[in-house]
C-alpha cells in the first residue's frame, strides 16, 4: 500500500525542495488566544465553500466557514448542470455516458471516474437546490451549446441573473449571485462566516484525526478553530504560486500572462500535503485562456510571431492558447483578416459561439456588427489591433518578417480559393480569404486563470492519505480537490467548475451528516 501511495506527491516521497514542502513550525500554545468549536469547519469561502457551508447548515449542520480575503471573489458567469430541470422544459438533454466517455478523452483518461461521475450525477440537484434558495429573486438562460468538427460543447451552461425588480439580492449575475445566495442560506442557517481570517496549518489529534486549523484572524490574533464532524479545505486553486505550478502544471507556469486579480496561493494544496496528503500526480490541468491581448481571434487565418500559419483555426479558445504556446516565442499570435470581416462573420453566426470564435462577450448572444466593429477599434486603441492599406506596411506593424506574411497570406489565399485546406484542415465554410484591404492584424495569447489540481479525494470526499488510506475527519472540495480534472481544463461543458462546486456540496453534507 505506502509503495503505491509513493507514486503520487506526498510528504512520503522524496522532497524536490520546493519550499513549500517545508511545514511551518508550530505556533507555540500561549500565543493561540481561543479555540472555537463547530460540528463543520470549512476552510474557504469561495464557491466551493460556500456551496459546502451553506449545504451542511441547510442540513442542520453547525457550520464555521474561514475566508481569508476580506471580500468575496467570485469570477464566473457560468454554471454548470447536467440534465436540469430547465434543459428539460427546454427539451435539452445531454447524453451522460458520451459526456463523460469525451471528458476522459480529454483529460487523458487521467482521472478518477467516480468524481467526474458524481459531478455528472448531483449537478442539476445543486444547481436545483440553488435555485430553491434563491425562490422567485432569480431567471435562469441555457445557452446553445457550440458544435464543430474539431469540437463541440454540451449544452448544459446555465446563466443566472437576479430578476429586474428583485431587491433581495445586490449582485446581478454569474458567481457573485450565486455566491451571494449562498452565503445568505448559509447565515440564514445559522453558519458563520468569518473573513480576513487565513487558514494557517491543520492539525490532528494523537489518533491521527484531523481535528481543525490555527488561523490568523481580523483582528491578528491566532485561534484555533475545530470541527467536530469534518474538516472541509476549500481555498481553491494554487495558480499564484509559481513553485507549485512549476511542480504540478509547468504549462501554467509558462503562460504569458495571468488573469488580473490576486488569485490564490495553493494554501489548502500545502496544508493537505503538510498534514500527509496524497496530491493529485501533474499535470494538473490549467484554464489557460487566450485571453492576452485582443482575448479574440476568430476563424480568420492565425499566424506565429514568425508571420507563419501553424494551427487549424476552427477550434476552442484554449486550444488555442496551447498551440500558441508551442510557437516560437510562445506568448502571442496574430489573427490576420480583411475589410470582409463584418460579413463574413454575419454569414456564418449560426455555425459559431465557441469561445473564442465570438469575442467573450458575444458567446451565446448575437451577432452585432456594430458592435463587433467597436470592439474592433477597441483593440485598435488599445494596441491590441492594428490595421494596415498594405500586408508589407501590416507586417512591419507586427513586427514579422514580411516575405514570411505574404508567402503564408498567398498560401492561404490558394487554400481558400480550391476548398480545400489540405495543410490544417480546416473545414470549408470557415476559409475566408485576405485579399480586400485595409487588413486587420489582431494580437492574442494565452492567459493563465485557473489551475484544477489537489488532495486525493474518494467519492465521499474524504481526503486520501499517503498510506492509501482515508485521512478521519479531512475533506476537501473545489480546486483543493483533485481527481475530477487533468491535463487540460474540458471546456466542453462550460460552467463546470461552479457546477463541481454545488454537486460536491450535496455529497459532503450527506458525508458529513452520516458522521
Ligand atoms: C476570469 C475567470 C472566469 C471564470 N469563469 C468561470 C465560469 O464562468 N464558470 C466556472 O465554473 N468557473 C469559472 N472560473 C473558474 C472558477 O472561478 C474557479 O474554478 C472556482 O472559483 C473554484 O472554486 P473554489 O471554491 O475551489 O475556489 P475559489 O472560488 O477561488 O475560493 C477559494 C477561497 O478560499 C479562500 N482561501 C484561500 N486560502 C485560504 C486560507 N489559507 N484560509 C482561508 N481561506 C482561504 C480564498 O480567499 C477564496 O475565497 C473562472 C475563473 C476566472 C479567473
Amino acid at each position: 500500500m505506502a509503495e503505491l501511495a509513493m507514486r503520487f506527491y506526498s510528504n512520503r516521497s522524496p522532497k524536490k525542495g520546493y519550499s513549500w514542502e517545508t511545514p511551518p513550525a508550530p505556533i507555540p500554545e500561549s500565543e493561540i488566544a481561543e479555540t472555537v468549536t463547530a460540528e463543520v469547519l470549512v476552510i474557504g469561502g469561495g464557491i466551493s465553500g460556500l456551496a459546502a457551508s451553506a449545504r451542511c447548515a441547510d442540513r442542520g449542520l453547525k457550520v464555521i466557514t474561514l475566508d481569508k480575503n476580506e471580500k468575496l471573489r467570485a469570477l464566473a458567469g457560468q454554471i454548470a448542470a447536467v440534465n436540469s430541470r430547465i434543459m428539460a422544459e427546454k427539451g435539452i438533454h445531454i447524453d451522460k455516458k458520451t459526456l463523460a466517455a469525451d471528458w476522459l478523452k480529454m483529460s487523458g483518461s487521467r482521472v478518477q471516474e467516480e468524481l467526474l461521475w458524481l459531478f455528472i450525477n448531483r449537478s442539476a440537484e445543486g444547481f436545483h437546490w440553488l435555485l430553491d434558495l434563491a425562490g422567485d429573486s432569480v431567471e435562469v438562460e441555457v445557452y446553445e451549446a457550440y458544435k464543430g468538427p474539431m469540437f463541440s460543447e454540451y449544452p448544459g451552461t446555465h446563466h443566472l441573473w437576479k430578476k429586474k425588480d428583485d431587491t433581495r439580492y445586490q449582485h446581478r449575475g454569474g458567481g457573485y449571485l450565486a455566491c451571494e445566495i449562498l452565503e445568505g442560506a448559509l447565515q440564514e442557517r445559522g453558519g458563520t462566516l468569518l473573513r480576513s481570517t487565513a487558514a494557517l496549518y491543520l492539525e490532528k489529534d494523537a489518533d491521527g484525526r484531523v481535528t481543525g486549523c490555527i488561523a490568523r484572524c481580523a483582528d491578528g490574533k491566532l485561534r484555533r478553530y475545530q470541527g467536530t464532524k469534518g474538516v472541509v479545505v476549500a481555498t481553491g486553486d494554487c495558480s499564484e504560486d509559481q513553485e507549485m505550478l512549476e511542480a504540478f502544471c509547468p504549462i501554467g507556469a509558462r503562460a504569458a500572462a495571468k488573469f488580473p486579480r490576486p488569485g490564490n496561493t495553493g494554501d489548502g494544496q500545502k496544508m493537505l500535503y503538510w498534514i500527509g496528503a496524497a496530491l493529485d500526480n501533474p499535470e494538473w490541468a490549467p484554464t489557460i485562456h487566450a485571453l492576452g491581448g485582443c482575448g479574440f481571434q476568430g476563424f480568420f487565418l492565425h499566424v506565429n510571431r514568425l508571420g507563419k500559419r501553424f494551427m487549424n483555426e476552427d477550434t476552442w479558445m484554449q486550444a488555442k492558447s496551447v498551440r500558441c504556446m508551442m510557437q516560437p516565442g510562445g506568448d502571442y499570435a496574430w489573427s490576420v483578416l480583411d475589410s470582409k470581416y463584418l460579413d463574413e462573420m454575419a454569414e456564418r453566426f449560426d455555425e459559431l459561439g465557441g469561445q473564442g470564435m465570438m469575442p467573450l462577450s458575444e458567446v451565446g448572444g448575437h451577432f452585432r456588427r456594430e458592435h463587433m466593429e467597436q470592439t474592433m477599434q477597441g483593440y485598435i486603441d488599445k494596441g491590441n489591433a492594428f490595421r494596415a492599406d498594405t500586408l508589407e506596411e501590416l507586417a512591419e506593424k507586427m513586427d514579422v518578417p514580411a516575405e514570411n506574411l505574404l508567402a503564408t497570406v498567398k498560401r492561404y489565399n490558394e487554400i481558400v480559393a480550391s476548398g480545400d485546406d489540405t495543410d490544417f484542415g480546416k473545414r470549408a465554410r470557415l476559409l475566408t480569404s485576405v485579399e480586400k484591404p485595409p487588413f486587420y492584424a489582431l494580437k492574442w495569447g494565452p492567459m493563465l486563470l485557473d489551475v484544477f489540481g489537489g488532495a486525493q479525494v474518494d467519492a465521499t470526499l474524504n481526503v486520501i492519505g499517503a498510506d492509501c488510506r482515508p485521512i478521519p475527519g479531512l475533506y476537501a472540495v473545489g480546486n483543493a480537490a483533485g481527481g475530477m480534472y487533468a491535463v487540460d481544463y474540458p471546456l466542453l461543458l462550460n460552467g463546470n467548475s461552479y457546477g463541481r462546486a454545488l454537486a460536491y456540496a450535496m455529497q459532503i453534507a450527506d458525508t458529513l451528516c452520516a458522521v
